[in-house]
């Protein structure tokens, strides 16, 4: 089962949400994980959540280990590039450690949109 990592600055919660929405038939089949308070914004919309610590607490750090460790396949983090965010160190940490590990990491909607019709197509015996 593919495993995906949910991350909403606050500033991008309702995108969030309208992407999951959006995005229901796909991201009902994978396994999720997600920081805290994005993780029961998303439970609320009937999805079934793993919710880690809030970002701020340590639940972007604990994401970052779930990749380290091999335990994420997919990363998506709306980040909020209008706001400035105590656990910065740890968000850079995060992107690090997916670009070590080779995992695939949207910061946007449209970018998830596309990474999410690539699994599907590798979903569907089709190699990107
Ligand atoms: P949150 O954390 O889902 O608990 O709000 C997200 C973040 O700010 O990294």
């Amino acid at each position: 089962m593919i495993r995906v990592g949910l991350i909403a600055h606050d500033g991008k919660k309702p995108e969030m949400v309208s992407f999951v929405v959006a995005n229901k038939s796909f991201l009902s089949k994978v396994k999720i994980y997600a920081t805290g308070t994005t993780g029961g914004h998303i439970e609320k919309e009937g999805f079934e959540v793993e919710c880690l610590l809030s970002g701020p607490k340590g639940g972007d750090a604990q994401i970052a280990a779930l990749v380290a460790t091999g335990a994420i396949d997919l990363v998506i983090f709306f980040r909020d590039p209008l706001d400035k965010h105590p656990h910065e160190p740890d968000v850079q940490m995060l992107m690090r450690l997916c670009d070590v590990h080779n995992i695939p990491l949207a910061t946007n909607p449209r970018t998830a949109y596309f990474i999410l019709k690539g699994f599907e197509a590798e979903m569907h015996g089709k190699k990107a």
